[in-house]
């Protein structure tokens, strides 16, 4: 039986595997192709004497340096959090792309400017910019279906979204055939106009890139479909009674979430603490990109009581009071626990005594209820609950419930 599961769990390895090398290859070939086409258009675009050709040049060294940036910062973005960099190292990526997508427009704007002064140019187009035009829709074309081949076989968005920007890189290779084609035919302005229309198709591209690390870089809020789908599923957890202010920040490839939740307010700390882990749990297995997750524990709703309220008197100085006036008490032979509760706008305490065990049970009462009137009269202590324990102390309780903390 283990053995058959842990066979099963190699062969997810390898598939994972295979996938990640599958995806990883055709991103190479093309980035070399992209390569390859640079120096090309380059060398076409020079001895050519055609501006579109240099702008569709540059758009393929634009597209070069973006592979570049996207993977060095997906992987610095990818380094657990240290001192340094407590929240990750997810910025990173935002950074990177900021980068990309100002280097993208500046150089867009370079070509558009030189395209301009060569509006009235006459020199005309060598044919080799024709060629090398057409030599590049073809490879972008090829591209686009290898890599979408491998992207929809390996179900992997990020590399059906590569194929689809090596389709829109034929497009400028189109335009920029476009207008060599055009000058050649005895409209030499055709040439720069098809190479302003590159430079505005690379500052889209930019854009698109700076669009999503703007929303980022100011805390845009994450889709509502996802919050909302989140709240929903954490409402429904054990012991969470509602929640509020669920939040969550982009950190480049990573998320950070924080949430208040309503818990019992006559619950513990340590189930209160218990709940909010299966919070943080169940977020953590639904969005895997989550790296963070605070949550905020409140024990009843929030509202004008609770902030009117103000500050509550520390619990220590409360009990402190408490086992003055129960040492004071007659018959009371220990105080075991004191449990303060902050509701409402209220202060109420739980205190269990032991008593005089040659008492009998109505005299007991007595005491008990006797103390929880001079409880009462204690400043802030609005409520008291007095009741008896019986069994003396036991050593295998954890050290907080077995009492005994200071002879009354
Ligand atoms: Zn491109
Ligand atoms: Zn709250
Ligand atoms: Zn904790």
């Amino acid at each position: 039986m283990a053995e058959a599961a842990g066979k099963a769990g190699k062969v997810g390895t390898t598939s994972a595997e295979r996938r990640l090398r599958a995806t990883g290859r055709i991103t190479l070939v093309g980035a070399l192709v992209n390569v390859l086409l640079t120096a090309l258009k380059v060398a076409a675009g020079v001895l050519g004497g055609s501006s579109a050709m240099l702008a569709d040049a540059a758009h393929s060294f634009s597209d070069l340096i973006s592979d570049g940036v996207t993977y060095l910062s997906a992987r610095v973005a990818a380094k657990p959090p240290d001192s340094n960099h407590p929240y990750g190292h997810g910025r990173f990526e935002t950074v990177g792309t900021v980068v990309l997508a100002s280097l993208l427009i500046t150089c867009a704007f370079g070509i558009a400017v030189d395209a301009v002064t060569r509006f009235g140019q006459t020199q005309v187009p060598g044919a080799i910019a024709l060629w090398v035009a057409g030599i590049s829709i073809a490879a972008k074309e090829l591209l686009y279906h290898a890599t979408a081949r491998v992207g929809r076989k390996h179900e992997s968005p990020i590399t059906i979204a590569n194929a689809w920007h090596h389709r829109s890189d034929a497009l400028s290779s189109i335009a920029a055939l476009l207008g060599i084609a055009g000058a050649r035919l005895g409209f030499p302005i055709l040439d720069p106009i098809a190479a302003i229309i590159v430079a505005v198709m690379i500052v889209f591209a930019a854009l698109k890139f700076a669009r999503v690390a703007v929303h980022e870089v100011t805390e845009h809020a994450l889709e509502n479909e996802i919050l909302e789908e989140l709240s929903s599923g954490i409402r429904a957890l054990p012991g969470v009674r509602s929640l509020h202010q669920l939040r969550a920040r982009q950190m480049g490839p990573n998320l950070l979430v924080d949430l208040h939740i309503e818990v019992d307010g006559a619950t513990t700390v340590s189930d209160g603490h218990e709940v909010a882990e299966r919070v943080r749990r169940f977020i953590e297995e639904k969005k895997s990109n989550v790296t963070e997750v605070l949550v905020h524990v409140d024990p009843e709703p929030e509202g004008d009581a609770r902030e009117a309220a103000g500050p509550f008197r520390p619990r220590d100085e409360v009990e402190a009071d408490i086992r003055r006036v129960a040492g004071a008490a007659e018959d009371v032979s220990n105080v075991r626990v004191v449990l303060a509760h902050y509701l409402e706008g209220r202060t109420a305490v739980q205190v269990g005594i032991e008593v005089d065990p040659e008492l009998r049970v109505r005299e007991a009462k007595e005491v008990g209820r006797q103390l929880q009137l001079e409880l009462e009269q204690i400043a802030d202590i609005d409520h008291a609950n007095v009741h008896l324990e019986f069994d003396g102390r036991r050593d295998d309780l954890p050290r907080s419930l077995a009492g005994n903390r200071g002879a009354p």
